[in-house]
This record gives structure tokens, C-alpha cells and sequence, in this order.
């Protein structure tokens, strides 16, 4: 069948099946490369997201050919009298239903074949120019996919998600963070360059000397004022192997002070650091069963009583080495340098050493072993905060030691720090107002095994104290992937950067018809 009739198609089964607010013919002229869809499994699949908390039905379905296509949707859904929303999806990891629409079409970014994609200035596979050292990528292309086409060349990017089955656009459109994000900040501040569909259906391409304000509004913009379509990615030489270390602590402060002192080894490539600096917050005894901790050889079970945990709450610093085999001889003494200024548990030091892409494709092992037990496709509540360093103890005691109590962990905390100064403050996403500041993830699943501790309900309500508890302590936190509900909350979130988030918004997407799922803006008729 062409295009052309499959098209036209979907669009009849979509004036049958859904009652479209939006009239039919404009869609039917777009014309669109790609497919446009009201197939029940990609509806429904467009419905949900990671989170399984929160579900809208989109109109249709776009599975793009091109940036082009995705111009021409949005370009009618801004001109359309009645108006209907757009909203781009990465790979539906999302945790509120920030990439839904109930009354528009959502964009498939990922998944599909992406050979379809060419034409009109578009990408079938990430292109890496060697001499300047940066790949160009579709932005619904998958993190895991940009690895293995860099590695080809022997060249990587330099800041990562724990988790490589994001999506570029997504993770762009958040901040995208790891442990060596104290090194070389977030994923927004390895970007040259992006192409960008607006609201009102332009392809733009921006980057610091062209069309500036949309490059800075776009990165960390949640999807406000355009859909991504191409990004260039800072890329350096990849390394081959990693040392990967585990140590525990038992005291808080001796804890951050090492982490903190790690993070401030940050800047000249010759400065001698380590790549990647993480940790963890282990609550219970259930280290062995946390999702991300296959680390600790089940023959080798550690217990928080037999190293003396102080409020049953021990804290687990996670550090990576990177190098070449060819330098290999220098790692042993290069590591033993770097641990010898930290004060952790002498017998609790746990090391493994691997090729570099099985390291940053960790998560995916886990993801497998939890697939196989059903454990994956639960519901998630998880609460993500960036909280000032100042106030990291306070958190400690309230929270670790406070509200989480002795529950079973439900999945892992994550707690590290970064450096200020490598995020750009010309970006949209906003952090606390301190040079260093933590992620503190709680990363939790809910299980419907008739434990209240580990109920989507007792989670989420317990979500909910902790925010109070930061608010009623003074604890000035920004939630990272935020969720909100009101205006006057997003207003709260962004503080200073709310009016030139506002206007950046009005002049991008006028209608408000963008990514709508996030909840800031409501569409206008
Ligand atoms: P989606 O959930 O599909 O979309 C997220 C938002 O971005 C939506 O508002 C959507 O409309 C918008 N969007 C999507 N694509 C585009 C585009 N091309 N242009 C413009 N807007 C777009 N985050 C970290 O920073 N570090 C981590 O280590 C990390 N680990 C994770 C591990 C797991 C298992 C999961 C589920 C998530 C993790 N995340 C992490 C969070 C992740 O960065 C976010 O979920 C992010 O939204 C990327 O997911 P996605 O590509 O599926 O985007």
C-alpha cells in the first residue's frame, strides 16, 4: 500500500473511531513521508510511559519520515482553527506522563526504522565527523545506538544517563546526568548544535552563535518550544576498559566530604580524578536484592550490622577509572593514589573491572534480570531532587534516617553530587543556588504484593512527606524531571527563570500546543 492511502486510511478509521476535533482534510493534505497512525497498539503504547502511573490517549500516532514531517504536523496543528496538540516522544520514559496528549498527536521519536528518515536533511544513522569530534543524531535516536556507532570510530560522548535506552531528544530535554557530570556537566552542556521544530512548525537550527535563545530555551525545556530533531554531541576518544569500585561508609559526613572532595578534582585533563563519581543509599538489608547492585557477589553478601551502621543506614560511593589497555600498567597505582585520601570502610572495598560499554550499558542487565521476574513493567513514583549541599545532612537525617525508617528499599536511592559551574545558566532547566549541589533519586517501584511499605499509594504519599518535609525544614530542593500540577507551582519551581521561561514560551509556542503532557501551559483555541 503507498503512503499515500495508508494515510488516508488511518485517517478515515480516525474520524470513525475517535471523533476528531481536528478536521480530517488538514491532516489528509500534510502529505507526510512516515506514517500517520490509529492503530490500537500504537495508541495505547502512546498512552503510557515508565512511570504506569498516569495514561492519555492520544488522536493518532505519527511515526515521522522526516524532520520535515514533523514541520508540516505541528506547522497545522499551529495554523488549525479548532488546534490540536503535538507531543514528541522519546522513548516513553517519563514517570508522570509528560510525553502524553489526550487531545492531539503524539510523535514517535524512537523505535521503527529509521531508514525512512532520509531526505531532506535527515539522518538514518548517527554521522561522526572524525577531525571535529562530534556526532549528528536523530533526536529520537537511543543513547545505547550513539555508543555503538561512535565506538566504531573509537570515539564516545563524554556525559551519560545511568541508562541507555533514553532517548537523545528526552534526555536533552531534562538535563541528562551521571556520574561524570561533576567532570564535564550534564548531557545540555555537550551539545554544539540542534535542529528544532518549533510550535509554530519551523525547522530551526540553533546552537550558541545562531538562533542562541532557542538553543538555550530548548536544552532542559521539557519539550516547551520545540521537538528536536538533530543533535550534534560533543564526542572524545573512548576509553577501552573501566575500573569500577565500591566502598561503604557507615558515617554520613565522612561520606559527602569524601564524594565533595572527588568532585572538586574536576577541569585539566592531566588533573588526576576519577571519571566517574555516584553513590547509593543503602536502607535495608536488601542490598542483594536492590536492582543495582548485581555488583555484590551474592557469595559475598554484606550486612549492615557487621559494619556497624550507624541508624541502620549504610551509604555506598561508587567510582570509575577509565583506561587503555596499552596504559594499564599506571591504573593500579593511578587508583591507589585516589583512595588513599578516603576515609571509608577499610574491609568494604569492592572492585570489578570491564570493557567500557558494559559498563555504561549496566542498567540494561538489570533491566533484563527484572524483566525475566515481571519486576519492570510496574508502576515507578520516583522522586528525583538536586539538593544544596548545605542542607545534604539535613536530608540524611530526615529522610534516610527520618521518613524512609527500615522499609524494605523498593529499588535504589541514589545520592551524588556536582559542580555548579558546568551547568550553563542560559539553559532552562534550573538547580539550587549553590556551587555544589547532590542528586538525591529514589528510584523505587511499587509492588502489588500485599506489603503496604511497597504499595504505589505508601510510596507516593511518602513522596509527598519527604517534599513537605524539604519545604517545612527550609530545604530549598528543585526537583529534577519535575512533576507539578499548578501554575503556581511551576512558577515556584523556575523562581528567577519563570518570566524568560514565560516569554521564551510565548514566543516559541504561542499556541501552547507542545508538549502539553508536562503540564505548564495550557493550550489556547
Ligand atoms: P520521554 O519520556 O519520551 O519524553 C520526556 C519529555 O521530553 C516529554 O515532555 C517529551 O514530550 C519531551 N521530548 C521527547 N523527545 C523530544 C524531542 N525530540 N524534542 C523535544 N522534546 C522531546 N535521567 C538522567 O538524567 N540520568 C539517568 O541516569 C537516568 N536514568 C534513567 C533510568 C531509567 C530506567 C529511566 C526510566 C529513566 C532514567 N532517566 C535518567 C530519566 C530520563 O532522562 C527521562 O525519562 C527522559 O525523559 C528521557 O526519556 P525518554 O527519552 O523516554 O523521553
Amino acid at each position: 500500500m503507498t503512503t499515500k492511502l495508508l494515510l488516508t486510511f488511518a485517517i478515515c478509521r480516525l474520524i470513525v473511531t475517535v471523533g476528531l476535533t481536528v478536521d480530517p482534510s488538514e491532516l489528509l493534505r500534510l502529505g507526510v513521508e512516515g506514517q500517520l497512525s490509529v492503530d490500537p497498539y500504537d495508541v495505547e503504547t502512546a498512552s503510557l510511559d515508565f512511570g504506569l502511573i498516569s495514561r492519555s490517549e492520544p488522536m493518532a500516532v505519527l511515526h515521522p519520515g522526516s524532520a520535515d514531517d514533523i514541520a508540516r504536523l505541528v506547522q497545522s496543528a499551529y495554523l488549525s482553527s479548532q488546534g490540536f496538540t503535538v507531543s514528541a516522544r522519546g522513548h516513553g520514559h517519563s514517570i508522570n506522563g509528560q510525553a502524553q496528549t489526550s487531545n492531539g498527536v503524539v510523535i514517535e521519536m524512537s523505535g521503527r526504522s529509521r531508514g525512512s528518515r532520509l531526505g531532506s536533511g535527515n539522518l538514518a544513522k548517527p554521522q561522526v565527523a572524525l577531525k571535529e569530534m562530534h556526532v549528528d543524531v536523530w533526536g529520537g535516536e537511543l543513547w545505547i545506538d550513539v555508543l555503538r556507532s561512535t565506538l566504531e570510530h573509537g570515539l564516545a560522548p563524554k556525559s551519560w544517563t545511568d541508562y541507555l535506552y533514553l532517548s537523545v531528544g528526552g534526555t536533552l530535554s531534562n538535563g541528562g546526568i551521571s556520574g561524570q557530570a561533576f567532570n564535564h556537566g550534564p548531557q545540555i552542556s555537550n551539545v554544539y548544535e540542534l535542529d528544532v521544530v518549533t510550535g509554530k512548525g519551523e525547522l530551526m537550527t540553533c546552537s550558541e552563535e545562531q538562533n542562541s535563545k532557542l538553543f538555550h530555551a530548548v536544552l532542559g525545556g521539557l519539550g516547551q518550544f520545540g521537538i528536536i530533531t538533530r543533535a550534534r554531541i560533543a564526542l572524545e576518544p573512548a576509553p577501552q576498559r573501566v575500573r569500577w569500585i565500591r566502598v561503604l561508609y557507615s558515617n554520613f559526613s565522612t561520606f559527602t566530604r569524601d564524594q565533595e572532595h572527588l568532585i572538586s578534582l574536576h577541569g585539566e585533563p592531566s588533573t588526576l580524578k576519577f571519571d566517574y563519581v555516584e553513590g547509593f543509599v543503602i536502607v535495608d538489608e536488601g542490598l542483594i536484592n536492590n536492582w543495582r547492585s548485581s555488583f555484590f557477589s551474592p557469595r559475598n553478601p554484606v550486612k549492615i550490622s557487621s559494619v556497624g551502621a550507624n541508624g541502620g543506614v549504610l551509604y555506598c560511593l561508587e567510582i570509575t577509572k577509565n583506561y587503555d589497555e596499552s596504559t594499564g600498567d599506571t591504573i593500579d597505582q593511578e587508583v591507589e593514589a585516589l583512595m588513599k585520601n578516603l576515609n571509608f570502610i577499610p574491609s568494604t572495598v569492592f572492585t570489578t573491572d570491564l570493557p567500557y560499554i558494559d559498563f555504561l550499558d549496566r542498567v540494561h542487565k538489570a533491566e533484563l534480570k527484572l524483566r525475566a521476574k515481571d519486576l519492570w513493567e510496574v508502576p515507578h513514583p520516583w522522586l528525583n531532587l538536586f539538593v544544596p549541599k548545605s542542607r545534604i545532612a539535613d536530608l540524611d537525617r530526615g529522610v534516610f534516617k527520618g521518613i524512609l525508617g527500615n522499609n524494605k528499599t523498593s529499588g535504589p536511592i541514589l545520592i551524588y553530587p556536582m559542580n555548579k559551574n558546568k551547568w550553563d545558566k542560559r539553559s532552562s532547566v534550573v538547580t539550587p543556588d549553590e556551587e555544589v549541589f547532590y542528586l538525591v533519586a529514589l528510584l523505587r517501584s511499587a509492588l502489588d504484593n500485599g506489603e503496604e511499605t511497597q504499595s504505589l499509594e505508601y510510596l507516593t504519599d511518602q513522596n509527598r512527606e519527604i517534599l513537605s518535609f524539604c519545604d517545612d525544614a527550609g530545604i530549598k530542593v528543585k526537583q529534577y524531571l519535575p512533576h507539578y500540577t499548578t501554575r503556581e507551582e511551576w512558577m515556584d519551581h523556575f523562581g528567577d527563570k519563570w518570566d524568560q521561561f514565560y516569554q521564551r514560551k510565548m514566543e516559541f509556542d504561542p499556541r501552547r500546543i507542545l508538549a502539553t503532557g508536562q503540564r505548564i501551559f495550557n493550550p489556547s483555541s
